[in-house]
């Protein structure tokens, strides 16, 4: 069962999360297997996009955004696009669009950087927008502090929140074909009553107050560092293989760790896809009477398949009459097939 586990260091600003995906994973896989217009994966983007997704649930649940964190990698090589969707309630989907080949032994340059025009963009989409109000986005460069080419997710990712969310974070990121999983160790930004007043403070995004005493403190705390080299001698093997108690105890022995009840099955990490009909109707809806007609026309109905789930939705020419007849009901919210 896909479980996700949180803890805390007893007395120091250091907290964790282990998060362990396996049926919602595979499920993600086989609905790719079963999709007969998608070919399968090869081998490192599933690893990728598995990483992807550990990592979406680890930054959702790490910093409880009331709507969906969306991360995607828009890359200039094979990889064209990876895309994951992590619900406030950690319900998930992903996919990825594949063209062409990989070079022997691609490393994640190769697969979406190729050409160093590869970016990562974390989408935080609020579930109740007001009118107007846009989605937050950040995006992350894959080039590191000396222009080099970042070959790790986890260090793209370990950018953002520090740029972003100004939060030292170590990740672990590891998937194969049946597991994706992840580890994320992080400092609690210093807060107390008196920086609450202070000047130059600015809302992280679950509402924590990020000042001025905690950008000094960022990469200087000394508990924060000594848990993140630990966390950072987990081996991609130990992740996929070892269950979560067993990881802790090997890392962390020598630290108290308080756990939290975890997070699995109904509350847990778990696929679902938010495709429907009705968004497919407004989709159509956008692309204007004329052009739905001539596709119609043309190949006899219209075909909208969700790359998330492998869902297809059927509209002939009765149904596309209909939605436009009906374009004053249409639900607000909801333009896109996504
Ligand atoms: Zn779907």
């Amino acid at each position: 069962m896909s479980e996700l586990h949180k803890f805390l260091f007893d007395g120091l600003p250091v907290r964790g999360m282990v998060v362990r995906l396996t049926d919602a994973w595979q499920e993600i896989l086989r609905r790719r297997h079963s999709n007969p217009n998608a070919e399968a994966y090869p081998e490192p983007v599933r690893d990728m996009l598995g990483e992807m997704v550990a990592a979406a649930a680890l930054m959702q649940s790490s910093i409880r955004f009331d709507g969906a964190l969306v991360l995607q990698v828009f890359g200039d090589g094979p990889v064209k696009v990876a895309v994951v969707e992590v619900q406030h309630d950690l319900s998930l989907r992903a996919t990825a669009k594949v063209v062409g080949d990989l070079p022997p032994g691609a490393q994640l340059s190769d697969l979406v950087n190729a050409n160093n025009q590869g970016r990562c963009a974390i989408t935080l989409d609020p579930k109740a927008k007001f009118p107007g109000q846009q989605p937050y986005q950040g995006v992350v460069p894959m080039f590191d502090d000396r222009g080099e080419k970042i070959e790790r997710l986890s260090e793209v990712l370990e950018h953002y929140m520090l740029q972003s969310e100004q939060l030292d974070t170590t990740l672990v990121l590891a998937a194969d074909d049946r597991v994706a999983a992840g580890l994320l160790i992080q400092r609690l930004p210093v807060q107390g009553e008196r920086n609450l007043e202070g000047q130059g403070k600015t809302p992280g995004l679950d509402g924590v107050v990020i000042n001025q005493a905690n950008e000094d403190e960022i990469g200087l705390n000394e508990h924060y560092n000594r848990i993140s080299l630990l966390a950072a001698s987990l081996q991609r093997e130990e992740l996929l293989t070892l269950d979560v108690d067993t990881i802790l105890r090997r890392l962390f022995w020598e630290e108290q760790v308080l756990r939290l009840a975890p997070q699995d099955a109904d509350i847990g990490p778990r696929f679902a896809c938010t495709c429907s009909r009705a968004r497919v109707g407004n989709m159509i809806r956008s692309l204007g009477s004329e052009e739905a007609e001539s596709i119609i026309a043309e190949r006899g109905d219209i075909e909208v398949g969700c790359d998330f789930c492998g869902q297809y939705y059927w509209f002939d020419a009765i149904d596309a009459a209909q939605l436009f007849t009906d374009a004053g009901d249409q639900a607000p919210g909801s333009s896109a097939v996504q």
